[in-house]
């Protein structure tokens, strides 16, 4: 077995690890973490550490780790059939298994499901399909994406775009034309503090408006969003956001997208998010929840409306030229099925929502007090807890400090590990959908000793 010395040097020299500082990690000067195992909410790594994984991966191992259902699932699949391609009618009794799984818990007026492999490639088949709708129904003129400053919506050259982070753009010729960006529903920073929550959804309401009318209604094509943005500072919504931004999409004849690729499968306390909000998408992105992140598989789930103007589409100009080699592979479809099963068995939405009230609630009362929190907000099995310089003027602190950074490095000493968002000095928590009262406690005390230790 290789030492952990050598393991690290090989990593240094041979790996590009996704976003990481290339060149403090290539020098040995950034964080290393070679993870051995995972157990129910905790994992390990090769230096002994037992660590509460307090943002469940990257939001996406839901049922927790090391789930033994889900092992053999995607073992038997392997072995009795690792792959077959799904083009020109081909399928396999796990995937059609999971379509079926997928429609049966997809809110209303959804027609069918469509497998790929992570949230970004899902996103560029919605964006796609959105584009050949409007041009089927001729008007090829209409096809901007409206989408949300710090939306979170993939990493692709078009998902990157959409992407409403600073960090995703720079440098890399982002964003693409077609995309246009509108206000983030973040009532926490809203200019004018003496704006209620509903002042400030029309506040919203009134920049996406005149957005549509500077850009004309007729060039768009769709808006998409996060029911609660996710990457961009785990924000919920503010009262009756969705219900007034959907009218407006109604009345421009915008299509929705949901991307509920975190919120999908039971993340907020409900099966999806858009259900959660009473959103009443044409297009619904799933990835990271499907199946729990123990195999690669995406879903986009298409809307009646959409449905039949491709198939329209099809009967017109032939085969629909979209399709991934990896498209409902067998092997993510049977870690789909057996951690969707495994989530009713478990009752891990009811959990979300109840254990993660408690643990949002909670955060809130531990730390909210405090002078350098200025604000603690959640939904369901989601949480952030955001400092700043100055309570009273909301200010931010200087990036450079770091501050959000070295509040969850004092929380990974502490054994806990949350993530420092990338935008602001935002502490983020997307634990398990398992997590038991007793381990939010856990998580609760190590943030307040941790922000306590940096802050004062
Ligand atoms: N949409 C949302 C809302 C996400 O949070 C993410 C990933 N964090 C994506 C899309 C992209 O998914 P992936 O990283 O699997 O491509």
């Amino acid at each position: 077995m290789l030492t952990n010395d050598e393991l690290a040097k090989w990593d240094r020299e041979s790996f590009f690890h996704p976003s990481t500082h290339l060149g403090q990690f290539a020098r040995g000067e950034a964080p290393q973490r070679i993870v051995t195992s995972g157990e129910g909410v905790f994992i390990t790594d090769r230096d002994g550490n037992r660590l509460l994984d307090g943002f469940a991966g990257l939001y996406c191992v839901n049922v927790g780790y090391g789930r033994q259902e889900i092992a053999e699932a995607i073992a038997d699949q392997a072995r009795e059939l690792a792959y077959y391609h799904a083009y020109a009618g081909h399928g396999s009794e796990v995937n059609i298994t999971l379509s079926k799984m997928v429609m049966d818990r997809a809110p209303e007026g959804m027609a069918r499901v469509y497998f790929g492999l992570g949230g970004s490639d899902a996103n560029e088949t919605n964006i796609k399909l959105v584009w050949y709708y409007n041009n089927i129904l001729g008007r090829p003129e209409k096809k901007k994406i409206i989408s949300r400053w710090r939306g979170y919506h993939g990493s692709g050259l078009m998902t990157g775009s959409l992407t409403g982070l600073e960090l995703f753009h720079k440098k890399f010729d982002l964003p693409l034309a077609q995309v246009i960006h509108t206000e983030a529903p973040y009532y926490y920073r809203r200019e004018d503090s003496n704006m209620s929550e509903a002042e400030f959804t029309a506040h919203c309401v009134a920049r996406l408006e005149e957005l549509i009318a500077a850009e004309g209604a007729d060039t768009i094509a769709a808006f998409i969003g996060e029911p609660v943005l996710g990457t961009g500072g785990i924000v919920p919504p503010p009262a009756g956001y969705w219900q007034a931004i959907q009218k407006v999409l109604d009345k421009h004849d915008i299509l929705m997208i949901a991307d509920e690729v975190v919120t999908g499968f039971g993340r907020l306390g409900s099966m999806f998010g858009s259900d959660h909000y009473g959103i009443k998408p044409d297009l619904i992105t799933s990835a990271k929840g499907l199946t729990s992140a123990y195999a690669p598989l995406s879903a986009t789930i298409v809307g009646q409306k959409m449905w039949d103007v491709l198939t329209r589409g099809t009967d017109e100009y032939g085969v629909l030229g979209h399709g991934w080699t990896y498209s409902a592979h067998p092997i993510g479809a049977a870690a789909g099925v057996a951690n969707l099963k495994l989530i009713d068995q478990l009752g891990l939405v009811k959990n979300a929502g109840e254990t993660g009230t408690y643990f949002w609630q909670t955060m809130r009362e531990q730390v909210g007090g405090h002078a350098h929190v200025g604000e603690v907000r959640g939904e369901g099995m989601l949480c952030a807890v955001e400092l700043v310089a100055d309570k009273d003027k909301r200010a931010f602190f200087d990036p450079a400090e770091g501050k959000g950074a070295k509040v969850v490095a004092a929380m990974l000493k502490r054994g806990v590990i949350a993530r420092a968002m990338p935008q602001g000095d935002i502490i983020g928590f997307a634990p398990p959908l398992c997590l038991t009262r007793q381990e939010a406690d856990q998580i609760i005390s190590v943030t307040k000793d941790a922000i306590t230790e940096v802050l004062g």
